[in-house]
Order: C-alpha cells, then sequence, then structure tokens
C-alpha cells in the first residue's frame, strides 16, 4: 500500500507537472505580499486577489510598516475586490500586528522559527485557519509543510485516495506520509492541484475527457457527458 501510494502520487505528480508545467507559485515579489496574498484568498479566487495587490501596490502600502500604521477602513477599500474586505482588513491587520509583536516586524526572524512553533503561534492569530498558516509556512517561510485545500481533498477523494470525509490534518497528513519531504515537491504539488481543481476537477461537471490523469481517477469511470 505504502510503496504503492508513494509511485501513484509521484506518477501523478509528474503527468501534471509535464502537462501544466512549473506553476511558479507562489505568485508574489516578496514574503510580505505572500502573507497577505495567503489572507486575501481566503473564499474567493486569485484574480480577484490580484486586483487587490495590485490596488496596494499602486497604493504603495504593501510594506510591512505602513500596513501597520493604515486605517483599516482605508486598507478595506484598497483590498474591496478580494470581497469580504472589512473582514480581510481586520484579518491583515491582526497578521501585521502578530508579526510587530512577536518578530519585531522583521521577517526573517519569524522565518526563523521552528515549525511546529510558528504553525501554533500563526493558528492562534484572528482570522487564520489551517490553509492560511500553512500556505504562509510554506511559500513564506520555506517549512516543508503540505499545504491541503479544497481541491486537494476532492481530487484525491475522487481518484480513490481519500475517503472524501477526511479532515484538513488527515489529508495533509496523507498527502504528508506518501509524499517525498522535500519542499520543492510540496510548493509545486499544491500548485499543480490548484491547476487542476481550477480548469478541471470542477465541484460539479468535472472535465473528465480532458483530464490530464484520468487515468489513475475511479471517479472518472464513471462520467457521462462531462
Ligand atoms: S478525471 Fe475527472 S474527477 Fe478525476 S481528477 Fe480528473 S477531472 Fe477530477
Amino acid at each position: 500500500m505504502i510503496k504503492n501510494c508513494n509511485l501513484l502520487l509521484m506518477e501523478i505528480y509528474s503527468t501534471l507537472l509535464h502537462y501544466f508545467g512549473p506553476r511558479d507559485w507562489w505568485p508574489a515579489d516578496s514574503r510580505l505580499e505572500i502573507i497577505v496574498g495567503a489572507i486575501l484568498t481566503q473564499a474567493v479566487s486569485w484574480k480577484n486577489v490580484e486586483k487587490a495587490i495590485a490596488n496596494l501596490k499602486g497604493a504603495e502600502v504593501l510594506d510591512i510598516e505602513l500596513l501597520h500604521r493604515i486605517d483599516e477602513n482605508e486598507l478595506a477599500e484598497l483590498i474591496k475586490p478580494a470581497l469580504y474586505h472589512r473582514q480581510k482588513a481586520k484579518k491583515v491587520k491582526a497578521m501585521i500586528d502578530f508579526i510587530y509583536r512577536e518578530y519585531q516586524a522583521d521577517l526573517d526572524s519569524m522565518k526563523s522559527d521552528d515549525l511546529q512553533t510558528l504553525r501554533l503561534k500563526l493558528l492562534s492569530v484572528w482570522g487564520v485557519g489551517p490553509e492560511t498558516a500553512d500556505s504562509i509556512l510554506l511559500y513564506a517561510c520555506e517549512k516543508k509543510i503540505f499545504v491541503v485545500d479544497a481541491y486537494t481533498s476532492r481530487i484525491f477523494s475522487r481518484i480513490g485516495l481519500l475517503d472524501g470525509k477526511s479532515g484538513y490534518d488527515e489529508v495533509q497528513s496523507f498527502m504528508q506520509t506518501y509524499l517525498p519531504p522535500q519542499l520543492d515537491i510540496y510548493n509545486e504539488y499544491h500548485a499543480l492541484i490548484v491547476a487542476l481543481g481550477a480548469g478541471y476537477c470542477r465541484k460539479t461537471n468535472p472535465l473528465c475527457k480532458k483530464c490530464p490523469i484520468m487515468s489513475y481517477c475511479k471517479y472518472s469511470l464513471n462520467w457521462q457527458d462531462n
């Protein structure tokens, strides 16, 4: 079983990488931009986030000190395209306050904290759940932790490797058990899953006939005219 899962996960990875090419994820110019993006992307598509980030850059406030000083309402207006903007402005401010309080606004110091300690601290910040925390850990802090999202659960349940009821921790543990513990693979695999989930393995009417990993997928055996 272990060997099969190892092989299968890596075959799927290679197939997706060959099909989509390297995703260069996370698309950001700085660690701070990744951290802010990880909050803004909650419950919305990346296109919304891009517009909000562009607004922050246009207003020249994508800087830790400026985000600390900016009025919350002003921040909310700038990130409006990311939706739920008032709540997200609060979350961004809470995260920036946390970085000031715990690391004296030094992202290098934050990055040097050990994985489990930093994860617990991030999860204690208001508005930060496991997916946001792990996105920050993996992409902004280069920690070896697999980021799980709704696409991960859906795709690997449909393939037949998960039962569809597994929670975040179970899915993460499954991926980390069977994948080589390599930062580059964790980084790329999550991005490839996002590409597959957004473009093919949709919640309803998945495009199985065009899917690059159809041959690995149990669900595709049942497709009709999708
Ligand atoms: S074959 Fe269909 S259900 Fe399976 S991963 Fe691809 S799109 Fe999703």
